[in-house]
């Protein structure tokens, strides 16, 4: 895994030209008002008539040009900050820089008559938090990748699933942050499908890994864990197993090992379906959706009931860790992953993971992130975590929520939803809002 570095991104939707970005780099590059000077730049604040905005900073890129065609070797890329830095006593101000860059990056301050160029302010660039519209985040995930890809990866390379699977980002991540002292279930799902329990007698992982029925992988499970506690062997016992079998047939054991409080984690990989069996629907599938078994034709229009709400239902055990997580939010993820296992050495842990399914949610592959994004971004999905003692609170919460069709009109699942559809989903989204903000408001003790 190659190095990553944290960067100033921009959602243009969000911006709205107002210049306060460029105000707070001109005053903390140059001590100044002249926006002129400012290291990041808004264009189209002039008369556009569609009212759109780009961005022009220094991306920071990790193959630079203009580091390149540098004749005096006045730019380079710092190894551990990745950020370009300029060495003003090199310089021949040849402005060959500004054409290398095609993000119009670096730009002549005519002031000094050098170039000028974003350094992120060491880590914590003015022009962040000066956006009130929240077009500008300084994101950090890059550390996450940066810690954990010198940790093994559990999972033989070449596993087989669908491209751009969220579900094998997710197995990947959660075995490398688990650890090799694990013992594997995966039940019936994408999980084995896409060779967690290996093909033609190869292995798919470098844990011993079994494949229990979709109705007992909880009480298998939590056997196998009593067992090794028997011989004084201390192993995390990790299920990761789909919605399907979670939510339905394999909600008896589930159910019954949270309440024994085993000592386990159980994560669900939510892909809202049967999908590597031919994209049925489950429990968890929402209201609206095309499915093999909801189909979209003259009296049919997809699902007709809303999904279950299993992790909600898991917080009725009183579990010891219960959270909902997407991998479109890491940092979120991994926080939630390390208190899931610290809590599995006492008691229950549910990790309740949203994973868009490229194949089985029509939408194409490269906008997976995306889509996950919006889910939470219209509070489709809420992120939230429990325990007994500190009761129910958002971990991410989103205050002032995109309308639920932004997350909608990302798939071709939903494409047929008539507008009555549309407005029953949005309803419902806010009725689960309020639920659960109702549920943050009592801690469950006890
Ligand atoms: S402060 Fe935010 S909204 Fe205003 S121009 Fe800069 S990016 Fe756009």
């Amino acid at each position: 895994m190659g190095r990553a570095y944290s960067t100033i991104a921009f959602d243009p939707a969000k911006c709205d030209g107002c210049g306060d970005c460029m105000t707070a780099c001109a005053q903390a590059k140059t001590g100044t008002d002249d926006i002129a000077r400012s290291r990041i730049q808004i264009y189209g604040r002039d008369g556009a008539a569609d009212k759109t905005f780009e961005l022009a900073l220094c991306r920071q890129c990790a193959d630079p040009k203009c580091v390149t065609v540098c004749p005096a070797g006045a730019l380079s890329k710092d190894g551990t900050s990745g950020v370009i830095g300029w060495d003003a006593s090199k310089c021949v101000d040849c402005l060959l820089c500004t054409v290398g860059c095609s993000y119009a990056g670096i730009a002549l301050d005519e002031t000094t008559g050098h170039v000028s160029k974003c350094d992120t302010c060491d880590g914590n660039p003015a022009c962040v938090p000066a956006c009130s519209k929240g077009a500008l985040k300084y994101i950090t995930t890059a550390n996450i990748y940066n810690e954990v890809g010198d940790w093994e990866d559990l999972f033989a390379p070449g596993l087989a699933g669908c491209q751009g699977c969220n579900t094998e980002l997710l197995m990947r991540h959660t075995l490398r942050r688990v650890g090799p002292d694990t013992v594997l279930a995966t039940p019936p799902g994408c999980v084995p499908g896409m060779g967690s329990v290996g093909f033609n007698g190869t292995t798919g992982t470098k844990v011993p890994v079994f494949h229990p029925l979709l109705t007992n992988t909880a009480a298998m499970l939590a056997g196998i864990k009593r067992q090794y506690k028997r011989v004084g062997r201390d192993v995390q016992a990790l299920a990761i197993a789909g919605d399907g079998g979670a939510s339905d047939v394999g909600f008896q054991s589930l159910s019954g090992a949270a309440e024994r409080g085993e000592q386990m984690l159980f994560m669900v990989v939510d892909n809202e379906g049967y999908m590597n069996t031919g994209m049925q629907r489950s429990s968890c599938t929402p209201y609206g959706a095309w499915t093999s078994t909801t189909p979209v034709g003259e009296t049919q229009r997809g699902k007709t009931q809303d999904a279950k709400n299993l992790p909600l239902i898991m917080v009725n055990h009183r579990c010891a860790y219960v959270a909902t997580a997407s991998t479109a939010y890491m940092e979120d993820l991994y926080d939630k992953l390390d208190k899931a296992i610290a809590a599995s050495k006492t008691g229950f842990a549910y990790l309740h993971v949203y994973s868009p399914c490229t194949t089985g949610w029509r939408f194409p592959s490269n906008l997976n992130m995306e889509v996950a994004r919006k889910a939470v971004e219209t509070n489709f999905v809420m992120l939230w975590e429990y325990t007994p003692q500190d009761g129910l609170h958002f971990t991410k919460p989103v205050d002032d929520p995109l309308p639920v069709t932004d997350y909608l009109k990302a798939m071709g699942r939903f494409r047929h939803l008539s507008p009555e559809q549309v407005e029953h989903i949005q309803k419902k989204v806010v009725e689960n809002q309020k639920f659960v903000e109702r549920m943050t408001e009592h801690a469950h003790v006890g």
